[in-house]
């Protein structure tokens, strides 16, 4: 765990000033590191029998689609709206500024489903909450929450519901 926090680049006032920007491209980029992260996201699931993963666009796809392939799941993308091709379903949540949407396809998850939801970075969980929602009214099995960074300090957990198993490979 070390060796990939190592290679997290944090990037200051990113997008915004007094943001500390947790950068895991430079993590992604290094082959160590990468396999690292694969492995240890996919030991965490190894016995659910999970059947889907969803990546929370953009960077959610990238381990995602890692943590998919080594579980022998699919992999189901969470959008921003207008992306997506097919008839979807959507959900609207608040941000600190104004109001946010997320869409998925509305065959992506089916009630035989064991999913877990993957995100790079939790920080307010605004957004995992969303699509946690998203996910739920498809109604499948069981849902599990993943996230490769979690922000303590903001106190995203709380945001997210507390039956929920939820897992994070690094905190800060
Ligand atoms: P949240 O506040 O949990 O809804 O986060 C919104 C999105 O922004 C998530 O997809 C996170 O991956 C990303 N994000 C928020 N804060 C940071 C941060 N400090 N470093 C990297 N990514 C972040």
């Amino acid at each position: 765990m070390e060796y990939i926090k190592s290679k997290i680049r944090d990037v200051l006032d990113f997008p915004s000033k007094g943001i500390v920007f947790k950068d895991l491209t430079t993590a992604f980029k290094d082959p160590r590191a990468l396999h690292i992260i694969g492995w240890d996201l996919s030991q965490l699931y190894r016995d659910k029998g999970v059947t889907k993963v969803v990546g929370i666009e953009s960077r959610g796809f990238i381990g995602g689609s890692i943590l998919a392939f080594e579980l022998g799941a699919g992999f189901v993308p969470a959008r921003k709206p207008g992306k997506l091709p097919a008839d979807v379903v959507r959900m609207t949540y608040d941000k600190e500024y104004g109001t946010d949407t997320i869409e998925m396809h509305s065959d992506a998850i089916g009630p035989d489903d064991i999913v877990v939801i993957h995100d790079d970075v939790l920080a307010t969980g605004g957004t995992m909450a969303a699509a946690y929602n998203l996910v739920k009214s498809m109604n499948p099995k069981k849902i599990y929450i993943n996230f490769i960074i979690e922000l303590e300090s903001l106190g995203g957990r709380a945001n997210l519901p507390a039956d929920v198993d939820v897992t994070s490979l690094i905190t800060y």
